[in-house]
Formats: C-alpha cells, sequence, structure tokens
C-alpha cells in the first residue's frame, strides 16, 4: 500500500498569526477613511448603520451617550461618543 501524500502544512501553517494579520489590516472603505476621528460632532457617512446606543460613565460622574454603528460597504464597527465637555471625543472604530 503506498503512503498518501503529506498533509498539505502550508495551507495549515500557524491559523493564529493569520489571524492577527488580518486583525492588523482592518481594510476601511473610502467612505470610512474620510471620518474625522476623535473629533466632536464630525460627520459619519450615509453607509453607517446604527446598532445600538448605550450611556457610559465618564470620570466626574458625567453620563455620556456613546452610539454603535456598523458600515454597510466594508463591515467597520464605530462608536460616536458624544460628550458635550469634551471636544477631542467622537468617531473610534471598534472592530469589525
Ligand atoms: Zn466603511
Amino acid at each position: 500500500m503506498a503512503p498518501g501524500r503529506p498533509a498539505n502544512m502550508a495551507a495549515m501553517a500557524n491559523p493564529n498569526q493569520q489571524r492577527q494579520d488580518e486583525l492588523k489590516k482592518m481594510v476601511l472603505c473610502a467612505s470610512c477613511t474620510g471620518i474625522q476621528r476623535n473629533w466632536r460632532r464630525a460627520p459619519g457617512h450615509a453607509e453607517l448603520v446604527q446598532v445600538s446606543s448605550r450611556k457610559a460613565e465618564r470620570e466626574g460622574g458625567r453620563t455620556v451617550n456613546v452610539t454603535t454603528y456598523r458600515c454597510d460597504a466594508c463591515g467597520t464597527r464605530w462608536e460616536y461618543e458624544n460628550d458635550k465637555t469634551d471636544q477631542q471625543r467622537g468617531w473610534s472604530v471598534v472592530g469589525r
């Protein structure tokens, strides 16, 4: 009986590393790339779909509204933090 072919090692090589590379890439569509991050009242774009909204507590007991969006074009998930007292809050990418 002839021995079978060796398993295809290339295809199985280190799946963890592959996954990390994918996470690093985070390819944003053109509209998402254009969003100004961490700037209060910066506009989003038309393909963002609201997923959820929650309240989050910040230093000093302030409560801010955090809204999660998902981009219909590229699948990126965004959060918009509405903090009246902090100009440098706004859009940030949270994953996909
Ligand atoms: Zn996008």
